[in-house]
């Protein structure tokens, strides 16, 4: 037996909130981590003043109160309000799809004349029901223009499937408006934390009963650590716990390709999204424009995204939540249910597409559930 009251595997989001609320009722807590660094995917590190976001572009944006005054302790966001620009075969448009969009598209001038333009496209369509899938939903939202230009080469470049075979929620993520609103969520609260993301778990982990090890990976000590803590917060795959014993969840992952360029401004935007099928990458990200220019000057650093197969060993950025792998997700969390010295949290523990607030929200419900 430790001295430690918890054992936390993963020092993401989830992890980091588990192990602060923890300390804050008095419990001693080890934080293990098996990438060189804390903070997950919302890792962010300053490369000539500039904050790069290294596992992708993070926008922060909740409507809970709460949860943004919680973040808030760790951080100041600035005003930062995501609108990404899509570019189509060299045609660019704005995002999420709104009346600037549909202006680029159609020339159309009112909400009037757009809504007339869809309905029309939706009319061939003989759409009815439900949508049964992404390809469905995004029809009925949009119409084929918007689908076939913004929508389908981009997801399923992303994906690595079809859109028919893909969950509609994944495109209800995005608004549709009928207003010149270029804002990407429909959120009270967004912004980017000045000076980066990894502030904020590194402060919600400076606690004296916190100790953290980075580059130790849980399933090299399995047996002592289940051995030797009482109770253990599980950040990781579920599947990979349970030795994938049920079969294997699906997982997409992503190649970051990053460079450093010898000009002020590259794309004039944080993020351009690259949306026919042909361009190998998603997205442009061009980190100073996050924080509106910030970082040396003549210089920026831009990340290119390129979607991959998930294999056992890579990354697994995003959960893949489609009817079969839900179900064996549902299978594996009754596992999870019998293992009582196991919590399992986060993206990849709870096998969910969840955004940081929700993760915030998660590990808050979990850490009260567990301590109070
Ligand atoms: P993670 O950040 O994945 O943390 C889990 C940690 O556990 C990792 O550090 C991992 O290395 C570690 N770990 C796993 N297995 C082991 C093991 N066996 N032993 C030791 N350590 C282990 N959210 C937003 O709100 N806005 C955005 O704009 C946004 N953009 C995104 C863009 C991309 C490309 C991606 C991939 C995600 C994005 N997200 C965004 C989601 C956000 O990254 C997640 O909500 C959040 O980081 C999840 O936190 P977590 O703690 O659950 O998981
Ligand atoms: N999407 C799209 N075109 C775009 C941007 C997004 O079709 O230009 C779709 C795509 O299916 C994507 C989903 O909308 O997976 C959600 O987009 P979001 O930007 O929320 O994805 P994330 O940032 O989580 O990768």
């Amino acid at each position: 037996m430790t001295a430690y009251d918890y054992l936390v595997v993963g020092a993401g989001l989830f992890g980091a909130v588990f192990a602060r609320e923890a300390a804050l009722h008095h419990k001693r807590v080890k934080v293990i981590e098996k990438r060189d660094h804390v903070a997950g995917n919302i890792y962010t590190k300053e490369i000539d003043g500039i904050q790069v976001h290294q596992y992708g572009a993070h926008i922060f944006h909740t409507s809970d109160q709460e949860i943004w005054d919680y973040v808030g302790q760790f951080a100041t966001f600035n005003r930062y309000t995501n609108s990404p620009i899509a570019n189509y075969k060299g045609q660019l448009y704005n995002l999420p799809f709104n009346m600037n969009t549909f202006s680029e598209l159609w020339g159309v001038r009112t909400p009037a004349e757009a809504q007339q333009k869809i309905d029309r496209q939706r009319a061939g369509l003989k759409l009815t029901g439900t949508p049964r899938n992404l390809e469905e939903q995004a029809l009925s939202l949009v119409g084929t223009d918007i689908y076939e230009k913004l929508i389908k080469g981009y997801t399923e470049k992303q994906w690595g499937q079809r859109a028919r075979d893909l969950p509609a929620f994944i495109i209800r993520r995005l608004p549709v408006r009928y207003t010149f609103d270029n804002n990407y969520f429909n959120d009270t609260y967004q912004g980017i934390p000045i000076g980066g993301y990894t502030q904020i778990v590194e402060k919600m982990l400076a606690s004296e009963l916190i100790d953290v090890e980075t580059g130790v990976d849980f399933f090299d000590h399995r047996a002592q650590y289940l051995r030797d803590y009482p109770k253990i917060i599980f950040t990781g795959m579920i599947d990979q716990y349970f030795n994938y014993q049920l079969g294997e969840l699906a997982y997409r992952s992503l190649q970051f390709k990053t460079e450093e360029l010898a000009i002020d401004n590259y794309q004039g935007n944080a993020v351009v999204n690259y949306t026919d099928a042909e361009t190998p990458f998603t997205r442009i990200i061009e980190h100073k424009h996050f924080e509106f220019g910030k970082g040396a000057a003549g210089k920026t650093i831009i990340t290119r995204e390129y979607p991959k197969i998930w294999h056992r060993g890579d990354e697994p950025y995003y959960p893949i939540n489609n009817v079969k792998n839900n179900e064996l997700y549902k299978a594996y969390a009754a596992l999870a249910k019998n293992e009582k010295q196991v919590i399992f949290g986060g993206r990849l523990g709870q096998y969910r597409y969840f955004d940081m607030h929700q993760v915030i929200h998660s590990a808050l419900v979990a850490a009260k559930k567990e301590l109070e």
